[in-house]
């Protein structure tokens, strides 16, 4: 029997430098000791404090169906959160609760779009970025933006694309780039937005991850509340990843569909999940920096280290838990070069390639292993990259 095009849709089949991380797995599964710097996840798991909330929470009886939009305690929270970090208005009915931050991309796409619309996203990209967007009946459009930009995405380009478009995905902090747009980019997509009439769906999971400036969010800018959706995540920022908790923030009438798209299909996200989030985003903005400064810390050593040397380049590493390095010195494809560290160094790191056409000749690099590790990986790896760009003698 055939399943439907739309779920085969999803990946988008070919190569896109997965393989590595598949073949990481595998030397790992088959006792080959691997420095993995693939994923996105924390080398330390959730807080106790907020396991025993979640404990507490279930013990009290909170196991039930939840309330489908989210509890009226959390969304209260979140709503207050946003209010005071960004200055915009914002109520329990402007915020739904899903069960993470991937779920609200999905819903945060049907909830703007009709089946084959236009819907604009930033290449290099999230991986699942183009599959969301066509499981949500949407015809995906990348824009580029190059790493001659700093991987910043111009207005223009965006414009160029903007007529028959519904909707534009962007993410700051970015990954995969470890970008974070400028004020200035900002205002210039608001204004594209306003004036083409489009959706902005704003992905902010990392917003707690920022190592120069502060978060700035595009809903704040003039006419952008009535046409954002903010997705945001506790993932990230309380090292909840497992819980699945995350938020839809956006104009009260779409968020009210949305509720009514949530009874169709995930019914809610557990209570006693919901109340344990509540906790932690109660533990307030020095419990987030805590959660924030292996990464802060491990930047920092990485910047010192790229400093000494000129064959890799270091795309400015100002938020998210990731490096975009430059690898282009060593005439290698991001995938080769990650094949190669792979077979080598037993080192896995993601090559730029999965994430669009612009990072190639890049890799990210996560900085998800304790900080010894990580320094003795980054400089194995820049010693790999001298010899592959100059020969063995180069890197004596
Ligand atoms: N957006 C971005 C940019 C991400 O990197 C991730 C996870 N890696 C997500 C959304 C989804 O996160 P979650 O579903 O865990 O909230």
């Amino acid at each position: 029997m055939d399943v439907s095009r739309r779920i085969t849709g999803l990946t988008g089949g070919g190569s896109d430098g997965w393989e590595v991380f598949n073949k990481a797995r595998e030397m790992i599964a088959g006792g080959i000791p691997v420095t993995e710097l693939t994923i996105g996840e924390h080398d330390i798991r959730t807080a106790a404090p907020i396991l025993k909330d979640m404990h507490r929470a279930a013990l009290s009886g909170h196991t039930g169906y939840a309330s489908v939009p989210g509890t009226d305690a959390l969304r209260d929270t979140i709503a207050a959160r946003v209010e005071e970090r960004t200055g915009v208005p914002t109520q329990r009915e402007n915020v739904m609760i899903t069960p993470g931050g991937q779920a609200a991309l999905f819903a945060a796409h049907i909830a703007v779009c009709d089946p084959g619309d236009t819907a604009l996203y930033i290449d290099p990209y999230y991986a699942t970025y183009p599959g969301t967007l066509r499981g949500a009946g949407a015809l995906p459009v990348a824009i580029s933006a190059t790493a001659d930009d700093a991987f910043q995405p111009r207005a223009d380009n965006i414009a160029a694309h903007a007529d028959k478009a519904t909707s534009l995905l962007i993410n700051s902090p970015n990954n995969p780039s470890g970008v974070v747009y400028s004020e200035k980019t900002l205002r210039g997509i608001a204004e594209v937005c306003v004036t083409h009439d489009l959706w902005l769906i704003s992905d902010e999971v990392y917003d707690t991850q920022v190592w120069e400036g502060a978060h700035f969010s595009p809903r704040a800018l003039p006419q952008m509340a009535d046409r954002t959706l903010v997705v945001g995540s506790m993932s990230k920022s309380h090292a909840m990843t497992g819980s699945r908790c995350g938020w839809i923030i956006g104009p009260e009438e779409a968020i009210s569909h949305l509720i009514n798209l949530a009874t169709h299909t995930t019914y809610g996200v557990p209570g006693f999940i919901q109340d344990a989030s509540r906790f932690a985003l109660e533990q307030g903005e020095a419990f987030e920096a805590e959660i924030a400064d292996p990464f802060r810390r491990r930047r920092a050593l990485a910047q010192e280290l790229l400093a000494a040397q000129n064959t890799v380049g270091l795309v400015p590493a100002q938020g998210a838990m990731y490096l975009m390095l430059d690898i282009r010195a060593t005439g290698m494809t991001g995938e080769a070069f990650a094949y190669d560290l792979l077979d080598k160094e037993h080192i896995a790191v993601m090559p730029g390639e999965s994430f669009g056409r612009s990072a190639a000749g890049h890799i990210r690099v996560a900085m998800t292993v304790a900080d010894d590790s990580f320094a003795q990986a980054i400089t194995t790896l820049l010693r790999h990259a001298e010899v592959r760009a100059h020969g063995q003698h180069a890197a004596q």
